[in-house]
């Protein structure tokens, strides 16, 4: 079954593709676009980060941002963004959990001062 074999490698190398190139510019830039930018073929912009070519696109997490970086750079940006989201939904948590706290405390007050 040779030819199964090697259908699963097609899939497996289109799906490598279309994460790298997932929603980026390529299709829509002119190439008088990448000249001007000197953003070589195959790119669609410059990486932020460390200015190497790469592919602008949206924010790989929950922010509505739109930048270009480079395929090594976005894994970097993305793993930074995880953490940086999983703070804050423990600073979020903590406030949370503090805010509730109040409440009771203020209810136990009351009923302390009522009886
Ligand atoms: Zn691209
Ligand atoms: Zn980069």
């Amino acid at each position: 079954m040779s030819l199964s074999r090697y259908e699963k490698c097609e899939s497996k190398i289109m799906k490598d593709k279309a994460y790298i190139k997932q929603d980026c510019y390529c299709d829509s830039l002119n190439d008088q676009y990448l000249k001007e930018n000197s953003i070589p073929k195959g790119f669609c912009g410059i990486c932020e980060i460390c200015k190497k070519p790469g592919h602008t696109q949206h924010f790989p997490g929950a922010v509505p941002y739109t930048g270009a970086w480079c395929n090594e750079c976005l894994q970097i940006v993305a793993k930074n963004h995880k953490i940086r989201s999983v703070i804050f939904m423990a600073l979020f948590l903590l406030v949370i959990s503090l805010i509730i706290g109040g409440v009771i405390w203020g209810v136990i007050e009351v009923i302390k001062n009522t009886f």
